[in-house]
């Protein structure tokens, strides 16, 4: 199942949350630096041990501190106009976080708009791409929530939801 919800992503005790991280997984802005402090110290330093991930690629972690058991980092792409392969990277991340949950036995994991914060990724071109991602997957987990922040991007969601 899809539900899409408006929530700060680091209150939601689920299985696992997916992380917007960049290349080096030392904590950043956005949902990355929330997920950071809501995780507590011991995040950073098993980010620290996995050294980095490359765009389009994740990684898992314990949730530390979280409500959550897992965190699942995944890299976007920034946004350079679209033809340097956004959203091919793009759609790697979905699909990577979701093949990593399988094999982490995760059955509902939530994902925020991966690339549409600071990394500028146009967020109905985004939604697209997500949530066609996780219709490919759906059936194979409980559920997988999109975790908006602010009724916008809420909106956006539930029309490509509807849409799509
Ligand atoms: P990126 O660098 O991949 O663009 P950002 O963290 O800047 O990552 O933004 C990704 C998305 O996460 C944006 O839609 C932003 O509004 C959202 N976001 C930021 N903080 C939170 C949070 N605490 N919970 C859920 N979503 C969040």
């Amino acid at each position: 199942m899809l539900r899409v919800i408006e929530a700060d992503i680091t209150t939601l005790a689920l299985d696992a949350i997916v992380n917007a991280a960049n290349e080096t997984l030392l904590g950043g802005g956005g949902v990355d630096g929330a997920v950071h402090r809501a995780a507590g110290p011991k995040l950073l330093e098993a980010c620290k041990a996995i050294g980095g991930c490359p765009t389009g690629q994740a990684r898992i972690t314990n949730g530390f501190d979280l409500p959550s058991k897992w965190v699942i980092h995944t890299v976007g792409p920034r946004w350079h106009g679209g033809d340097s392969g956004e959203p091919e990277l793009l759609e790697s991340c979905y699909d990577s976080a979701l093949e990593l949950a399988i094999d982490n036995r995760v059955r509902t994991v939530a994902f925020p708009g991966i690339s549409t914060g600071i990394y500028g990724y146009p967020k109905q071109a985004a939604a697209k791409i997500a949530v066609s991602v996780m219709r490919r997957y759906e059936n194979k987990f409980e559920e997988i929530v999109i975790c908006c922040f602010g009724t916008e991007d809420k909106v956006i969601y539930e029309k490509t939801l509807e849409t799509d």
